[in-house]
């Protein structure tokens, strides 16, 4: 035991502080630990030193502002973190290892329809194998973060509705996965761990303030404030979708008229195209027949970006991000839809705020969801518990 104030729990604060940057920032430089952390270089150096000898840490050669430096990172034989992406038709798993390397990942296709019971049934099964081939076993883990296509209801755990995998709406996820798997459990909705993932991995890094829209059969956006996900009282904070951006447009399915959802999600756009390119058309030949020149399908994805720029630019007055970023099945239409979004953010947004904003599109793609979900474990005080010893005291 420490006593508060005295030298030891300091030093025992300032070393938790430096792990703690390095598991959420990956492989920082000492530099970098002690601008972020606001401890002294000599601190910084010591306390590396000490984690190095424990193995906790290690070093590696790397170039900052030009110059060779070393960079820390978390010892890969410390632990892994595991990510679930359920998809309306997919189930996706990734293990990393804390020093933020994949190690292993696997998509498995299930029936469309599938209850929520089922999908953490595979999950659970092909985790097992996952980490089995790693080498590793179950007690590695020190966190799963799970991803679901809908709200989860942060107070109670139940999938909430509005879900694109409707058969799971109030079904107790948390409660599922807890039975199943037996460790802590971090469960967000898809734009959320999206968001996540591309500060992680993709075209936010670094970024504190984002935005990450995730454009599929519905519409949602993961909020980073300060470089912290923020979910609002209830979990619900970023339901964009329902923002209404047609006052004079149709009703929607949650009660409201003119609904973002209604003007831009995938199953719109393959509505509006349908008298002249036929029924059966699909997401990914729209963007070929945009990549094409094709004059309809050009109109269309105007008109979502269109509507998606009057939704962001309220966003942007309300929350000034330095970068929007859209993910999901529209990603791939770049540039006509990102011109369309900036043309309506310059006639309708504040001017300040969206002077020095910048949109892109997810870098991510498909696997957007499930390495939001292994960076969610990252941004959680488990593997902190876990690398310090806590968990077993
Ligand atoms: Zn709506």
């Amino acid at each position: 035991m420490t006593t508060p104030g005295s030298q030891s729990a300091l030093r025992a604060t300032n070393r938790r502080r430096v792990l703690e940057h390095v598991v959420r920032a990956g492989s920082p430089t000492q530099a970098e630990i002690a601008r972020q952390t606001g401890l002294s270089a000599a601190t910084v150096s010591n306390i590396v030193r000490a984690l190095t000898e424990e193995g906790l840490v290690e070093l590696t050669a790397t170039v900052s502002s030009g110059r060779r430096a070393q960079a820390v990172r978390i010892s890969r034989s410390t632990g892994l973190a595991a990510g679930v992406d359920f998809g309306r038709s997919h189930v996706r798993i990734a293990i990393a290892a804390l020093s933020q390397e994949i190690v292993a990942e696997r998509e498995v296709r299930v029936r469309r329809g599938y209850p929520a019971a089922e999908g953490v049934a595979v999950a659970r099964e092909v985790f097992d194998e996952l980490v089995e081939s790693t080498g590793a076993t179950r007690a590695d883990v020190v966190a799963l973060g799970v991803g679901i296509p809908g709200p989860i209801d942060t107070r109670t755990g139940l999938v909430g509705s509005g879900s694109i995998l409707p058969e799971w709406v109030g079904a107790p996820l948390e409660e599922l996965v807890d039975g199943s798997f037996g460790m802590p459990a971090l469960i967000e909705n898809d734009a959320n761990l999206g968001a996540l993932a591309e500060r992680t991995w993709g075209a936010a890094r670094g970024v504190d303030d984002l935005v990450y829209i995730k454009i599929s059969t519905g519409i949602g956006a993961g909020l980073v404030v300060d470089g912290r996900l923020y979910r609002g009282a209830s979990g619900t904070a970023g339901e964009i979708g329902h923002t209404t951006v047609n006052t004079m447009g149709p009703v929607c399915r949650c009660g409201n008229r003119g609904c973002l959802e209604l003007e831009a999600a995938v199953p719109v756009i393959l509505e509006r195209l349908a008298a002249s390119h036929g029924a059966d058309l699909t997401i990914d030949r729209v963007l070929d027949l945009l990549d094409a020149g094709d004059v309809p399908a050009r109109r269309v994805l105007d008109g979502a970006g269109h509507a998606l720029g009057v939704a962001v630019a309220g966003l942007c007055n309300l929350l000034n991000p330095s970068m929007i970023i859209v993910g999901g099945d529209l990603a791939r239409a770049n540039t006509p839809l990102l011109d369309s979004m900036r043309g309506v953010l310059r006639q309708v947004a504040v001017p300040s705020a969206v002077e020095h904003v910048r949109l892109a599109v997810s870098e991510l793609g498909a696997r957007a969801q499930v390495l939001g979900a292994l960076a969610a474990v990252f941004q959680s005080d488990h593997n902190i518990l876990h690398l310090t010893g806590e968990l077993s005291s």
